[in-house]
């Protein structure tokens, strides 16, 4: 057996142990009196018993050893701000940040919903939240009004953070309007907003409900928060979802679990250390953001950079000149990233000094041999390491540990289940195990889900149940609703979703949400969305609508203005990254007789490919008109 096999095999099964050494790399207050209880599956409970603080564990430990050390280092290339906040700094920030939740009545369990762009506040935020006890939801700065009142009514928070405007390539992109139409569309309102002045774009508070943070701030330069030590099992935050319905998915995650996962994986898979520099370039609305850009690199006592901006703005070396400037020894972005700034001058990546960097790791969609071959030659052969997971398990399902044992990567897979992960792959027609080489089915994980995965969704644990482990017939397992193979070295390659669910340039987004969104407009009487492979996203949503009145469609000029209107509706309601690439007109769409939407042949003819079996297609006719429209 491999050290990394026999690695792999005991935490399975000698997981408690497995598990108890690596709760070693956390501070308790109180130590866990039992690691698992996995008596009601598939609900699981880690470190019950414990009662630890993930603000704690990420800033406040460190300031014995490395206070004077870089913690969080703030670029932002459409403010022109760069700013530099050692562990000390940051402590003094958070606490800020805490008491001012705190005067506005945030307790333990209070939900705070923090709607921000990458500001080193939206850090200051999550970090004061945890610090209280109290569960943040971000919402992705893309999301628009409806995204948004989903949310709130959802999660029901006390308090919301937000600020003026976010920017986008050099162009202020105002938050509070659209966070005023969301909190009107919800029917649960909270108490107070906490606004983030950046003095972008003017806006008028709500007398009453809006706080002013510089103010606020200023009243508590010096107050002293302590952190509020929390059973192992308090859910530290939710972040929502897409799923196949349209109302997204509350991700609870727990405290003890996760953070014990995530100091797990800084050295095991992530190969780093207490005083290295860390760089991701997700954003906090997304998983990845929630943990390497904040929680895991701070936990692991390094410096983490946030950066806001694009990544070819002032140039495509602007990354890499952030690797030199700061000596950064990981990087984490997405394969989507990489294709942008492979369109750019290659002379940038040798334009700067490189030899921090150990490794580049890539999520969240799959990563094509051409990308992954023009990245691993531009930095001269550094690892470039592919990341499988998900928003549910907030740390790598698949991946290469090196840090257990070095192993090669090969092209096309993200590579072998990581430690905790009973992964296995099954039949979804009668859920027997697939155990040969190169056989096709879904990939699943066997409970319990491994510590720092979702513990349920919030206020639903019928939904948590229903959603993932009862899909695979006669098996409680944990689906995650992706095709995959394994070759005979046990390397995993990812095929694509089993259900309606797109990846746009990494993002998970509902088809039937954006149909549902589609639909609002007054002149849309049906519509399907489906996703359809793009060069640069990897998928894009492309949209097939029958209209209400199509008298007024007689020419492309007319049908092109009813698509604009149709995506600004999406725009308006979601967000731009829910805007379809296309929205073409058609008078039926390809149904099967029972009234069931074939997706499937309409993605198929959407991509220029053989749509399979029509056998059960209730009229043919539908599906040639698309074909028609595509070839145009
Ligand atoms: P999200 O929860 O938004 O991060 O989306 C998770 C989904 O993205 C997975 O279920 C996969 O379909 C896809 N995904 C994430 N990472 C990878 C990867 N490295 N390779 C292939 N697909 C991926």
């Amino acid at each position: 057996m491999t050290r990394f096999a026999d690695f792999h095999a005991r935490s399975i099964h000698d997981r408690d142990a497995f598990w108890a050494e690596q709760a070693q790399r956390v501070d308790w207050k109180v130590p866990p009196q039992q690691i698992c209880d996995y008596s009601h599956p598939p609900f699981a409970k880690w470190f019950v018993g414990g009662e630890t603080n993930l603000c704690h564990n990420a800033v406040d430990r460190h300031l014995q050893d490395r206070a004077e050390q870089a913690a969080l280092i703030f670029v932002s290339t459409e403010t022109d701000q760069e700013k530099t906040y050692t562990y000390r700094e940051l402590h003094a920030e958070v606490q800020r940040m805490a008491a001012i939740l705190q005067d506005l009545g945030v307790v333990k369990g209070d939900r705070v919903l923090i709607y921000m762009p990458m500001i080193a506040e939206a850090a200051f935020a999550m970090l004061a939240c945890v610090r209280l006890g109290a569960i943040h939801s971000v919402v992705f700065g893309g999301f628009a009004s409806h995204s948004l009142a989903s949310r709130i009514e959802d999660a029901s928070p006390k308090v919301i953070i937000s600020a003026d405007a976010g920017s986008r390539g050099g162009k202020a992109v105002a938050y509070k309007p659209l966070l005023d139409e969301g909190i009107r569309l919800s029917a649960h309102k909270p108490d107070k907003v906490l606004m983030v002045d950046r003095h972008l774009v003017a806006f008028t508070p709500v007398a009453g409900r809006d706080v002013d943070y510089a103010s606020a701030r200023a009243q508590h330069m010096d107050t002293i928060v302590p952190c509020v030590w929390v059973e192992s099992t308090h859910p530290s935050y939710t972040l929502y979802t897409s799923g196949t319905t349209g109302k997204p998915k509350g991700v609870q995650r727990d405290t003890g679990g996760y953070t014990v996962a995530l100091a797990s994986s800084i050295p095991l898979i992530y190969q780093s250390q207490p005083g290295d520099t860390f760089f991701c370039t997700s954003d906090i609305g997304w998983v990845v953001g929630h943990s390497y850009i904040i929680y895991a690199p701070l936990i692991g006592g390094m410096a983490t950079i946030m950066y806001e901006g694009l990544p070819t703005r002032p140039d495509g070396g602007i990354w890499w000149s952030l690797v030199e400037k700061y000596k950064v020894n990981v990087m984490f972005s997405a394969p989507t990233a990489i294709r942008v700034l492979k369109k750019q001058d290659p002379a940038l990546l040798s334009k700067y000094d490189l030899s921090s960097l150990k490794a580049l790791f890539l999520a969240g969609e799959p990563l094509d041999e051409p990308t992954a071959k023009w990245i691993s030659e531009g930095l001269n052969g550094k690892a470039i390491i592919d990341n499988y997971w998900q928003t549910e398990t907030g740390w790598p399902i698949l991946t290469i540990c090196n840090g257990v044992e070095k192993a090669p990567s090969k092209f096309g897979s993200p590579g072998k289940a990581v430690y905790g992960y009973n992964v296995k792959l099954v039949d979804d027609q009668t859920g027997e195990e697939l155990t040969g080489a190169n056989q096709k089915g879904v990939l699943t994980i066997e409970g319990p889900l491994p510590p720092g995965n979702l513990q349920t969704i919030w206020r639903d644990d019928q939904r948590f149940v229903n959603t993932y482990w009862k899909t695979v017939p006669g098996k409680l397992v944990y689906s995650t609703f992706d095709w995959a193979v394994r070759d005979e070295d046990g390397y995993f390659f990812i095929l694509g979703r089993t259900d309606d669910v797109i990846n746009v340039a990494g993002h998970r987004l509902g088809t039937r949400e954006i149909e549902e969104s589609i639909s609002s407009h007054p002149n849309i009487a049906e519509v399907a969305v489906v996703g359809v492979a793009d060069q640069l996203k990897g998928q894009v949503a492309m949209a097939f609508a029958i209209v209400k009145d199509s008298s007024g469609l007689l020419d492309a000029a007319s049908r092109l203005k009813l698509e604009g209107e149709v995506m600004k509706v999406v725009d308006s309601q979601l967000g731009a990254v829910a805007r379809p690439s296309r929205v073409l007109f058609v008078s039926a769409l390809p149904k099967t007789r029972s009234g069931k939407l074939l997706r499937r042949a309409i993605q198929a003819v959407a991509e220029g490919r053989d749509p399979g079996d029509l056998t059960t297609m209730d009229d043919p006719a539908a599906l040639q008109q698309i074909v028609d429209l595509i070839q145009i």
